[in-house]
């Protein structure tokens, strides 16, 4: 079963690991993280209604998950499938941390390792979100999956060795301290749990349903034969996901900052790196025909 793990960028499989062989634990800081969120953004959402609350909520929402999320931590610090100066990177890298998912390096890991299972020739339940809804949901953001032998995970130094990076894995929960104090300023307690706590259990909910399905079931453009586990895409939430939703682009094309590929895909994300691509702080922006297709890439246009 070990005879022919691949290995990839950042995860590198000796003879010893195995890809299958593991347990899906509670995880009691991911899991009361997100539940007491939760709890005080539904709080919000109920007891303390307001339109300032909701503006604050939509407009954080959009600048985290588009710049910090999609942008800052997919499209460029863990595919570094575009280039910008330090200091922007840092900023869309701690804008991507407010989301309130991890920190830099806990979100390259869980992507790679997610990517590393997906490319093997069986892939577990637990990474291929193979597990109906509430179970997938209870694993995915209660629980982690240990494997019994992992394998080796590599960061490049440019991420690992960051004073800025490290610091901000060390104390990604505590990112929301400043903006609390700020939206506390502006409109008191009711406006710190629909900016804070409702939208990171908002954020964190639809990240996972958006990885559940984009695992399941959809459209697809390409599939990718020869593996385990196919991505999809999930039209008409392209706005409401920023371009994330077209996952099996993603699947197709990994190393391409533009994830809405096809005519009417809508992609957020991708003019976001236009605009800076525009203002001249973004170059080098890859898209799909910019690298070899990948391995057994094959159109199937199911639309
Ligand atoms: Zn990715
Ligand atoms: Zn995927």
């Amino acid at each position: 079963m070990n005879a022919a793990l691949i290995s990839t960028e950042r995860v590198r499989a000796g003879p010893s690991v195995s890809a299958v062989d593991g347990r899906i634990v509670w995880d009691p800081v991911k899991s009361l993280w997100f539940s007491s969120h939760a709890v005080l953004g539904l709080l919000a959402l109920f007891a303390m209604p307001s339109v300032q609350g909701l503006a604050v909520f939509l407009l954080l929402s959009a600048a985290t998950l588009c710049a910090g999320h999609s942008v800052g931590m997919h499209r460029l610090l863990i595919h570094r499938s575009f280039v910008v100066p330090p200091w922007l990177e840092r900023i869309l890298v701690w804008l991507g941390v407010l989301v309130g998912m991890a920190g830099p390096l806990g979100m390259v890991r869980a992507h790679d390792m997610r990517d590393w299972h997906q490319r093997q020739d069986v892939c577990p339940p637990h990474p291929s979100h193979g597990a109906g809804f509430w179970r997938d949901f209870w694993w995915q953001v209660h629980c982690v999956f240990k494997l019994d032998s992992p394998p080796q995970f590599v960061f490049e130094r440019e991420i690992s060795e960051d004073r800025f990076y490290r610091w901000l894995e060390r104390w990604w929960m505590l990112q929301q301290i400043p903006l609390a104090i700020v939206l506390w300023l502006i409109g008191g307690i009711g406006v710190v749990l629909w900016g804070i706590s409702l939208r990171i259990a908002v954020s964190l909910f639809g990240h996972w349903a958006v990885g559940h399905y984009a695992h399941r079931t959809g459209h697809q453009g390409w599939v990718v034969d020869g593996l385990p586990v196919q991505g999809f895409n999930l039209p008409g939430i392209g706005l409401l996901t920023f371009g994330e939703n077209w996952h099996g682009n993603h699947h197709a094309f990994p190393h391409s900052a533009r994830l809405g590929v096809e005519p009417g895909q809508l992609d957020p994300g991708w003019w976001f790196i236009r605009v800076l691509t525009a203002l001249g702080l973004a170059r080098d922006v890859a898209t799909p025909d910019s690298q070899q297709a990948r391995e057994g890439l094959r159109r199937v246009d199911s639309r």
